[in-house]
């Protein structure tokens, strides 16, 4: 296609920086799977006519005598060109630049970040989770011309680039241009001559595309009659018997521009006092920014099919790995954005999608535990956020969490498995907290328990310290960490079927003393433990004060100012114990060392420093002069 250009000069910009970065990668690739520029352009063309729909509620001239939306792939085999244009909401010459010079998503570093080091197959997966959408037509073109007329304009503008470094915008003749929306027109590679041919195009429109709301025509030729190859009839009007899991696949990735094949799927209508219809979909994968601050739910809210807003926030936010839509009969069509944050229908709607949701995630818990399973491994530390951001679904969301533990043996345990194997005088859920679930598992303030067989849950999400400290209760028992306070474990019997443990000797209890005034204001006690069996000692928190963990994230976040001083509690069964109480009355200075190794020794278990390094290594040599000369 030539433009003819009206008196302006058109103009030559640098992409910004990240812009060519990528454009970069995109040229060179060598990503087998080209077929996504197809649907990033068919999806950017389908936004466009549904966002004219929208503005078209509010001010229908835009839509003037052509109320049809509609997308048109024309393909012309001998000059190795495909276009595809709609009539939709089109760009002015600002959009075009906007949209087509900058990336304004902060996903993308990201991107270029991973796909880096991606291999071929992986990298375009990338290019679809991270929506580089319209760049990836430079994996087939060398030329890229977009031609657009934005709704209700007399002007039109085209950009053009090769990909290389700029592209140049100039105002065309609207004659040039589409009556109304955007022409992007692709001069393939050699390599991608198939692009051209209909076979290809054709077929895989219709797979990555089949279901896009705006019907789809193709022209064989740029003198063929256009032939209608998708409906547009949004496939979650169509009754559940004529979709098949096919149908929901394609429609999923295309939707949401996902890869994967969802792990679940949802589809109903909704009846009684609102009426809507829900498809929503949980992915396989877990999205690369997940835990991003910002990263919301991504429901998207239609109104009698009309796309409306993707920020109506439907789902919570510990629900927000769900992909899909609502689609209201009942909110009114011209409801403006901003007004619908009050709507009671969309109250109504948000209470109605999360409780339904983790419905289905209770049935399948018990209908396909594994695939339940891989589900909550990937998305469990989303969910139980939730535990302290939704009261109201606490329970629900306690009988949906799973749990590693130190008797499961690697496997996921709920709190409903955990109960029935309550010991003897048992009256709390005992967890532990860290950073790393093998570290966690031989922590020093786990082997009372061990000894015990009672059961202890092993909390390494980041999230566990905060929602296991917020007050919950399961089946009237509290939650417990296994390093705050008394363990309390006197009433519990040992599973070797031992006598109870006997109360420390008098000279332990002399040298526990001797510990407490040696350290002084190091700790807030020293006493005797009934949680260790093997080691010497360790580290917990005072009874009323922070969890150890949680204190060491927010110290970590820059959230605390002072951290509440740990008891040090010394196994009073233990030989080096028995030794040093021994050797009361003897070398003092000696004594005083090993007060403070012991203290430190305590800390290195517990993943820390040394309280003063310099002086610990001191320490430790004198110690081992004397032990060895
Ligand atoms: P995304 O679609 O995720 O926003 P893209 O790279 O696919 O990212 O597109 C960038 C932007 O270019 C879009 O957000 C849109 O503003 C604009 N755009 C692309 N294609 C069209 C089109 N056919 N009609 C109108 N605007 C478009
Ligand atoms: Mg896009």
């Amino acid at each position: 296609m030539t433009t003819t250009t009206t008196e302006a000069a058109p103009e030559t910009r640098s992409f910004e920086a990240d812009v060519a970065k990528l454009l970069h990668l995109m040229v060179h690739s060598v990503y087998s799977d080209k077929d996504v520029f197809l649907r990033e352009l068919v999806s950017n063309a389908a936004d466009a006519c549904e966002k004219l729909r929208y503005e078209g509620l509010s001010n229908p001239a835009l839509l003037g005598d052509d109320g049809q939306p509609r997308i048109t792939v024309t393909l012309d085999p001998d000059a190795r060109r495909l276009s595809i244009e709609d009539n939709g909401i089109g760009m002015s010459e600002a959009e075009l630049a906007d949209a087509l010079g900058t990336i304004a998503r902060s996903g993308t570093k990201a991107f270029m970040d991973r796909i880096a080091g991606a291999k071929d197959a992986e990298g375009s997966h990338l290019i679809g989770q991270f929506g580089v959408g319209f760049y990836s037509s430079f994996m087939v073109a060398d030329q890229v011309e977009v031609v657009s007329r934005r709704a209700g304009t007399d002007t039109a503008a085209s950009w053009s680039s090769d990909g290389l470094g700029s592209y140049t915008i100039q105002p065309v003749d609207l004659g040039d241009a589409p009556a109304r929306g955007t022409r992007v027109l692709l001069h393939l590679k050699e390599d991608a001559a198939d692009y051209a041919e209909s076979g290809t195009v054709e077929r895989t429109i219709k797979t990555q595309s089949g279901h896009v709301p705006v019907p789809i025509l193709l022209r064989d030729k740029p003198d063929a009659e256009p032939r209608q190859i998708a409906d547009g009839a949004a496939l979650w009007t169509k009754p559940k018997s004529e979709i098949t899991a096919d149908d929901y696949k394609d429609f999923y990735r295309s939707a949401a521009g996902q890869f994967d094949t969802p792990a679940l799927t949802l589809h109903y209508r909704a009846e009684g006092l609102h009426e809507y219809t829900v498809l929503a979909f949980i992915p396989e994968t877990k999205p690369f920014d997940l835990f991003d601050p910002d990263r919301a739910d991504r429901m998207k809210l239609y109104v009698r099919r009309v796309f409306i807003t993707d920020e109506a926030q439907i789902l919570p936010r510990y629900l927000r790995f769900v992909r899909g839509l609502v689609d209201s009969n009942d909110l009114p069509l011209n409801v403006s954005r901003e007004m619908i944050q009050e709507s009671p229908v969309l109250a109504a709607i948000q209470k109605g999608v999360a409780n339904r949701l983790l419905a289905e995630l209770d049935k399948l818990s018990t209908a396909d535990t594994a695939r339940y399973l891989t589900l909550w491994d990937n998305f469990g530390a989303v969910l139980k956020e939730g535990l302290y951001e939704d009261f109201a679904r606490r329970e629900t969301l306690l009988g949906l969490a799973r749990f590693k533990t130190t008797t499961s043996n690697g496997e996921w345990r709920s709190l409903k498995d955990y109960a029935a194997g309550l010991k003897e005088n048992q009256t709390a859920i005992y967890y532990a907290t860290g950073t790393d679930l093998d570290r966690l598992a031989t922590a020093p303030q786990l082997e009372g328990f061990r000894a015990r067989g009672i059961e202890v849950l092993l909390l390494a999400d980041q999230v566990d310290s905060f929602w296991v400290t917020s007050g919950l209760d399961y089946d009237g028992k509290p939650f417990r960490s296994v390093t705050q306070g008394l363990a309390d474990l006197g009433l519990i019997p040992l599973a070797d079927g031992a006598p109870p443990v006997a109360a420390a000797s008098p000279a332990v209890e002399s040298f526990i003393a001797f510990v407490k005034q040696t350290l002084g204001d190091a700790v807030s006690d020293v006493r005797a433990s009934d949680r260790l069996t093997d080691s010497a000692v360790c580290l917990v928190a005072p009874e009323h004060g922070m969890d150890r963990q949680l204190e060491k994230l927010l110290a970590g976040a820059g959230r605390l100012d002072a951290a509440a001083k740990p008891v040090l509690e010394i196994n009073p069964r233990h030989a080096l114990v028995e030794t040093l109480s021994a050797a009361e009355g003897g070398d003092e200075e000696l004594r005083r060392d090993a007060a403070q190794l012991l203290f430190d020794e305590a800390r290195i278990a517990d993943g820390e420093l040394p309280v003063d390094p310099r002086a610990f290594s001191a320490r430790l040599m004198r110690l081992l002069q004397h032990g060895l000369g």
